[in-house]
């Protein structure tokens, strides 16, 4: 019985690429063309170490972030944007657009192209979703570009993006939706929430049955120097919701939770028979390296609430969704990666035993 497991992307950086950056104060220096080469080559070679059956290239060359990496250095932006809370005290904060027309600056496949060069097992690649991108249109609007036009630019956009990932062979695509949970403390009417699982849902809608199988969606309360946006946030104030997305993949913190069971009730009386759902069985934010034994513990728990036919396992996050965290050590960040492995390879071995 294999149960599948994936990774969710970002693997710290190597610190001698975060001071070259630092120092050089521009992440697309030339001169850092060779860090970012080694950071990539090694980060794969020690994720297949791990015997991660999917990996990622770690989100290496995500500068400065899983958000807007995107639409890092348009031209029609400014840097006053929406703003992320951490329960630490630090803020995170995304470019506002100042103009149309609204125009990715990279898309995710140049990632993933490289990746592919160097790796020997499938590659997964993460992209930001819609939704999390629509927070850069201002509230007051912008002249001569209405939001409705804005929308479409940006459906346009992920569209292509998604698209081609998937035809450059991509195992999977994820699209990143942390700001899901965030939605519901910004708003706890729901009324947030709802308008980007609508918005999620356009998009999706442009992708046949078949593509779908190998998209998915990533939820979790936020990971940042060791400290999240929304985990305070009930999930059953947006487990349902997250689940009318038309996606074939879930890929759902649950390791960090206080309570386990009851999200896995929740997912139960919700999930598709067409969705396979992956728990998360490691916590990045977590500095204790979770042992097989206990992930193990924690897939057969979820085994009880999710069909095994239907199950996957992930981590519960990125290791380094910002570029300049170092609160996670790559050690660290590749043990934890093993700890999932070995453990779900165990609770596969108990299950197929019964
Ligand atoms: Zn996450």
């Amino acid at each position: 019985m294999t149960i599948p497991t994936e990774p969710i992307g970002s693997i710290p950086r190597p610190l001698e690429l975060i001071d070259a950056v630092t120092a050089l104060g521009n992440h697309a220096d030339p001169r850092l063309d060779s860090l970012y080469e080694e950071a990539i080559r090694d980060t794969i070679e020690r994720f297949e170490e791990t015997g991660s059956p999917v990996i990622t290239d770690g989100e290496q060359r995500k500068y400065h972030n899983f958000w807007t990496y995107c639409v890092h250095g348009l031209a029609n932006t400014a840097p006053d944007g929406f703003t992320i809370p951490f329960a630490a005290g630090h803020t995170r904060r995304m470019p506002r657009l100042t103009a149309g027309p609204f125009r990715y600056k990279v898309y995710a496949d140049r990632y993933l192209e490289v990746a592919l060069r160097h790796a020997r097992v499938p590659v997964k690649q993460a992209v930001i979703s819609p939704s999390a991108l629509s927070l850069m249109y201002p509230a007051e609007g912008i002249a001569g570009y209405p939001r409705e036009e804005f929308i479409d630019d940006l459906l346009d956009e992920h569209e292509t993006e998604v698209r081609r990932c998937l035809q450059k062979g991509a195992h999977a695509v994820q699209i990143d939706f942390t700001e899901g949970r965030l939605a519901i403390k910004l708003d706890p009417s729901g009324h947030l929430l709802n308008s980007f699982i609508d918005l999620n849902n356009l998009a999706l809608s442009r992708f046949s049955a078949e593509e779908r199988k190998r998209i998915g969606v990533h939820t979790c309360p936020g990971g940042d120097r060791d400290s999240t946006h929304s985990g305070d946030v009930d999930y059953a104030e947006l487990l349902p919701s997250l689940l009318e997305l038309q996606a074939g993949n879930f890929y759902i913190a649950l390791a960090g939770e206080l309570d386990r069971v009851r999200a896995l009730k929740i997912i139960r009386r919700h999930m598709k028979p067409e969705q396979r759902i992956f728990v998360g069985v490691v916590a990045p934010i977590d500095p204790r390296i979770e042992t097989p034994e206990e992930v193990r513990d924690r897939i057969l728990e979820a085994a009880e609430y999710i069909p095994i036919e239907q199950l996957g396992t992930t981590d519960d996050c990125g290791f380094s969704p910002f570029s300049d965290d170092t609160s996670t050590s790559r050690h660290t960040a590749f043990e934890k990666v093993r700890a999932r492995v070995l453990g779900t390879a165990l609770a596969g071995k108990m299950i197929e035993g019964r």
